[in-house]
């Protein structure tokens, strides 16, 4: 499955004095597939371009299931099954920092439910001696993170944010909830396998480009961080400063999806 950049943001245009809207058109798999994107003008932070970067997700996604779609397949994945939601999720610094402001947010009795949540999830990795591999912030292999995930989902530890099986920030999802989709039958879900579960396959991950440009912005902060201690992971590392415009940026992320082709 390849995915092509056929052009340049043809267009930018002032919307506000400082978001500039971009108009992008992509080729993915062969399809045209056309954005209308929205960042800030200045100099922006990478979690300033998150709304710009669910929405191209949303569209990656969208196509790609269009795709599986008309081949005869279909995704399983519905409302009220929240199996995957307790895989190890891998998101950006940028969505950490973000999830700890959803989480303040939230109101006063959810957000109480949402830290207890999280602290037991801690508690339970710190016995499991697993708490130690999620806090080191030097990178895995993607082997060690595929034997590592198979440990932690042995453990079942549901995502704080997951309510009565379904997401109850679904407007907030990182970007690698978002590009997570099966067709293999919903059963498996509850034993996931590299050969049972068939995901629907992503032509270009921008999960895997925003990690890739916040590394490439602070060597120093981590490739990605684990879902599950966010919030901790946010309130220890603050949050990078700004380097580049919006426009910038988001040059860069599509830069970044073109040398992410093989990712599936
Ligand atoms: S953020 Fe939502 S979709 Fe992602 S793992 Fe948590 S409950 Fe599931």
């Amino acid at each position: 499955m390849t995915a092509k950049k056929r052009t340049r943001p043809r267009r930018h245009h002032v919307t506000t004095s400082c978001q500039v809207t971009a108009n992008i058109a992509l080729r993915v798999d062969g399809e045209p597939l056309a954005l209308e994107l929205t960042v800030p003008g200045g100099t922006a932070t990478a979690q300033q371009l998150l709304p710009a970067l669910r929405i191209l997700t949303d569209q990656l996604v969208d196509a790609a299931i269009h795709k599986v779609e008309a081949a005869g397949q279909k995704v399983s994945c519905q409302k009220g099954c929240g199996a995957c939601c307790r895989q190890l999720v891998p998101i950006a610094p940028a969505e950490a920092h973000r999830l700890q402001t959803v989480v303040d947010a939230l109101p006063e009795a959810r957000r109480a439910e949402v830290v207890v949540r999280f602290a037991e999830a801690r508690s339970r990795l710190q016995a499991a001696d697993q708490l130690d591999t999620l806090l080191d912030t030097s990178p895995m292999t993607l082997e060690q993170r595929r034997r590592f995930g198979l440990d932690y989902f042995r453990l079942g530890i549901a995502c704080p944010f997951l309510l009565d099986e379904s997401c109850s920030i679904y407007h907030e999802r990182p970007l690698a909830c978002r590009e997570y989709l099966v067709t293999s039958p919903v059963a498996h879900c509850a034993q996931p396998s590299a050969s049972t579960i068939d995901c629907v396959p992503m032509p270009v991950k921008v999960s895997v480009a925003l990690h890739r440009l916040e590394s490439a912005q602070d060597t120093a902060s981590a490739s990605w961080v684990p879902l599950i201690i966010a919030p901790e992971w946010a309130q220890m590392h603050p949050a990078a400063p700004p380097t580049s415009s919006g426009p910038a940026q988001l040059e860069s992320v599509f830069e970044l999806l073109g040398a992410t082709q093989s990712v599936t």
